[in-house]
């Protein structure tokens, strides 16, 4: 959902991988799918077995971005034959691209309303909050509402209220019930994270699945700016 704004012959601009970007999240309490990462098959299953079934399996790599476009998000795994399999496909259609992929094992999680919060750098505004239903609302109408960072909750609220795809959130509140809380205290979280952390220059939460209790980071794609940390501000030396 996010677009670049930065040139491509940019050098010092890196995508984090998924496992990282999620570690970063949790560490700033934004709640993300329990997952483990593996380099073979029987490391695969381990994992599995570990966070209990049903999983998730995807590819790990920096060469490997859009993930479902290569075929490689298997969802929904029951057992270790199944995980077996999925690991095997996934092998077959990344391997051309990176020899060294490895996958991302990730608990399941239960179908809910699919939300897009997602922060990108404006030349002008610096970095900005977006949000969003996710599906037909933000890929065909661009139903997307922009917030300055750092963000207030009443910003945050009126971010939600501003979205065409409002009426499905107040839908699957009377439903179903989700929990709007949860997604406001991401937005905010979100907003903290890149206030502190200033070498982040896109954040792509698609999607963000929202239940009756919770709020759940299902894919986090991140992009920092290397040279940020290397490349202090210049002191003022006064004259
Ligand atoms: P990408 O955006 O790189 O293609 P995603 O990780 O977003 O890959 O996976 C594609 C879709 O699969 C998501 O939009 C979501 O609907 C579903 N999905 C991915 N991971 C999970 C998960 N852990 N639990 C439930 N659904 C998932
Ligand atoms: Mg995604």
């Amino acid at each position: 959902m996010v677009r670049s704004v930065f040139p491509d012959t940019a050098q010092d601009l890196e995508v984090v991988l998924e496992s990282d970007a999620k570690r970063m999240l949790s560490d700033h309490r934004i709640p993300t799918t329990m997952f483990h990462v593996a380099s073979d098959v029987g490391e695969a299953i381990r994992c599995a077995e570990k966070l209990g079934y049903p999983v998730v399996l995807k590819p790990l790599s920096p060469k490997v971005v859009h993930k479902s476009d290569v075929g490689g998000v298997m969802l929904n795994l029951l057992d270790a034959d199944q995980v077996h399999h999925a690991f095997g496909e996934i092998m077959a259609s990344v391997k051309h691209l990176d020899p060294d992929a490895r996958v991302i094992i990730q608990e399941m999680v239960d179908p809910g309303l699919e939300f897009i919060i997602g922060m990108t750098t404006d030349p002008h505004f610096g970095a900005i909050l977006l949000s969003g239903v996710g599906g037909i609302f933000t890929e065909l109408l661009e139903d997307i509402s922009f917030g300055l960072i750092p963000l207030k909750q009443e910003h945050a609220w009126r971010m939600l209220r501003s979205l065409r795809g409002y009426s499905v959130i107040e839908g699957y509140r009377g439903q179903a019930g989700i929990n709007v809380e949860a997604l406001l205290d991401i937005m905010l979280g979100v907003s903290r994270l890149v206030e502190e952390n200033p070498q982040i220059v896109e954040l792509d939460l698609n999607p963000v699945i929202v239940h009756e209790h919770s709020a759940t980071v299902v894919d986090a794609r991140m992009v920092v700016n290397r040279g940020h940390a290397s490349d202090p501000e210049p002191v003022a030396t006064g004259a």
